[in-house]
């Protein structure tokens, strides 16, 4: 143990899709004894705001390097959305024309480490020497990764239970792991197909507690309990959008055909929750069009003259908000443009946030022109940074932790920064979701997670374990503050590259 180190051992279980009200809902009910234990004798946060948009993939990567994305590559992560598109010039991975990533598809989950990008750092990259352990954990790099034969909670909690009673079998010098990542992705499955409020997505979430009870146990019998520490975190919250709507006869009837990138030719490609992120072509499928290119956009089929994308765009129903970069930004300097639509009047209001500077010294400044568009003036502490002035992740986070949209203005420049990112993001908020992905409408239930609003973006954090651990509830905090704060326990500093913070300190 290092002279600062408070604990040997940390466990980072990452629940997939679970609602921090929701958790401690069932905390409070009685239904979750084990994780309530930890909670009670540890640390817990009912406000840990993950990142923006709230999806798994960018959501989970930070969960696991510290940090957001930025000006990949040259710092922040490269693991930027579910969905995206590889527009670096010369192009990514060889390929003569950019690739289109998707996770969900064939076996594109397993370049997640490769797509990280070598200027953030997993925890167990951070953590330097050691025995580390992945228990499913899809971002693995640096450890020893064990995959299930089938992707049950019960069997992924049982990788981490033997390392603790046989590590032998994973280890040659026959020690427990120092660091442990649990992935349960069954929660997430269940969330999408049935709900956060059927049986099957609570017994989930309940029988996780169960195994973690087991878990407890094994750590006690082989002596490892008082020297470790336990932590649980979410990706991300979840809603329900109250309708679906199918988007490809609008696409097909505006003549818009779907990127091919075997051909590098195509009018666009979007994916469509609630939020939409569409891409356009610039000059070519390498380059982001310009705002003007935006505006006269010629489709290959269209018989026509140019087209204006953006009004094309707030045709799509419900939509609320539309977002995207200015043509002059820099990795330290632009400005990202905000519109709201009213739905009662159909008129626009606009603002911008200006941000400057990356990573932990990003600040960024939110104005509007006649009308606020995020309902921060309603919010006393929220009102506050409406000064003209930039601020830090951290004051925004203060200052917006309890409403919708929390730390969205920190968070939307670290996405647009990303070459990897779309050209106009859109939301209906969670009022109609698309399900629409790379030209087709392939999602037909309403349970999803993607938006700003507060339920999308609030997990529960709890930290427990050792006796070492203060005994204190966290008002706030972000999800990015988990591997500092678990490095922090073992006594060890974090990689330049991390955004967020120990909570003790
Ligand atoms: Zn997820």
């Amino acid at each position: 143990m290092s002279r600062t180190a408070k604990v040997n051992q940390v466990i980072l279980l990452i629940m997939d899709d679970v609602r921090a009200e929701h958790l401690f809902g069932f905390i409070d009910e009685g239904k979750l004894p084990n994780m309530a234990l930890l909670a009670d004798k540890g640390a817990s946060c009912r406000d840990c705001i993950t990142s923006f948009p709230s999806i798994t993939y960018p959501c989970y990567s930070n969960i696991v390097i510290g940090a957001y994305s930025g000006y990949y590559p040259k710092e922040g992560s490269g693991v930027v959305n579910y969905h995206w598109i590889g527009r670096t010039d010369p192009p990514s991975e060889g390929k003569k024309f950019p690739i289109i990533r998707d996770y969900g598809a064939g076996r594109q989950l397993w370049r997640l480490g490769k797509d990280l990008g070598k200027t953030v750092k997993t925890i167990f990259e951070q953590a330097g020497e050691g025995n580390f352990l992945s228990a499913l954990n899809v971002l693995f790099r640096g450890s020893e990764v064990k995959i299930p034969s089938d992707f049950t909670s019960e069997l992924i909690f049982k990788i981490a239970e033997d390392a603790y009673k046989n590590p032998g079998d994973f280890f040659p010098n026959n020690e427990v792991p120092r660091i442990t990542i649990i992935y349960t992705p069954i929660t997430d499955e269940l969330m999408h197909k049935r709900g956060f409020n059927s049986k099957k997505y609570i017994n989930e979430v309940l029988s996780c507690d169960k195994y973690l009870g087991s878990l407890i146990k094994t750590l006690k019998n082989t002596g490892h309990y008082d020297d470790t520490a336990i932590c649980i975190v979410s990706d991300h919250g979840n809603y329900a959008a109250p309708n679906m709507y199918d988007l490809e006869p609008f696409f097909q009837s505006k003549k818009l055909t779907q990127y091919d990138p075997k051909k590098g030719i195509g009018d666009f490609d979007a994916q469509i929750g609630s939020v939409g992120f569409f891409n356009f072509p610039g000059n070519t499928w390498h380059n982001h069009p310009t705002i003007e290119q935006l505006k006269k956009f010629t489709p290959i089929k269209a018989s026509s003259s140019a087209i204006n994308l953006f009004e094309l765009l707030w045709e799509i129903p419900e939509t609320k908000y539309m977002y995207y970069r200015d043509d002059d930004n820099t990795p330290d300097h632009g400005i990202i443009n905000l519109e709201y639509k009213d739905p009662k009047t159909g008129k626009i209001a606009k603002g911008q946030i200006v941000f400057e500077g990356h990573g932990i010294n990003q600040k960024t400044k939110y104005i509007f022109e006649d009308k606020e568009l995020f309902g921060y003036e309603k919010h006393e502490e929220a009102e506050k940074l409406l000064d003209d002035k930039a601020h830090s992740i951290d004051e925004w986070l203060s200052a917006t932790y309890q409403i919708d949209f929390p730390m969205f203005i920190d968070q939307l420049p670290r996405y647009f920064k990303n070459p990897r990112t779309c050209d106009i993001m859109t939301s209906t908020c969670g009022e109609l979701a698309f399900g629409y992905v790379h030209g087709k409408t392939v999602e037909s239930s309403p349970y999803s997670h993607d938006i700003a609003l507060k339920k999308s973006m609030t997990v529960p954090m709890i930290l427990g374990g050792s006796a070492e651990i203060p005994n204190i509830e966290i008002p706030y905090c972000k999800t990015t503050d988990v591997v500092p704060t678990l490095l922090d326990l073992l006594g060890i500093k974090p990689h330049q590259s991390v955004v967020g913070k120990s909570v003790f300190r």
